[in-house]
């Protein structure tokens, strides 16, 4: 992701999200695409959350700090209006890929 991405990311109701050249509204924002038009405010994201990273306030769905990546707020979203941003993820899989594994004689 971009730091300009990022950025815009910030201002609620900003822009289109480059993953969605369909005219749909998405809000980006580090980690997370939002659709407030697709959402209907259940608030499942914000309970599934592990992080405790996603908030509903002032009617729409922010993500703070903390998030992890695991995507669980996408798989359980029941109206489909969050996706994770493509940018992010691939981000995570590279740094988890150069993280050092379990020093030898660790396991056991
Ligand atoms: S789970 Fe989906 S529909 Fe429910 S509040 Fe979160 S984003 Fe909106
Ligand atoms: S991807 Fe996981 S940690 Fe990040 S906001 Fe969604 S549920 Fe929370």
């Amino acid at each position: 992701m971009t730091r300009d991405r990022a950025a815009g990311a910030i201002a609620f109701g900003s822009g289109i999200s480059d993953d969605h050249k369909d005219g749909i509204r998405w809000v980006d924002y580090r980690n997370i695409s939002w659709n407030p038009v697709f959402c209907k405010r259940c608030d499942i994201c914000v309970e599934i959350c592990p992080k405790d990273t996603l908030v509903l306030r002032n009617d729409a769905i922010i993500e703070e700090d903390n998030c992890i990546l695991c995507g669980l707020c996408e798989r359980y979203c029941p109206d489909l209006a969050i996706e994770m941003i493509p940018e992010a993820v691939a981000a995570h899989e590279a740094r988890a890929k150069e993280a050092p594994a379990d020093p030898p004689g660790e396991a056991g």
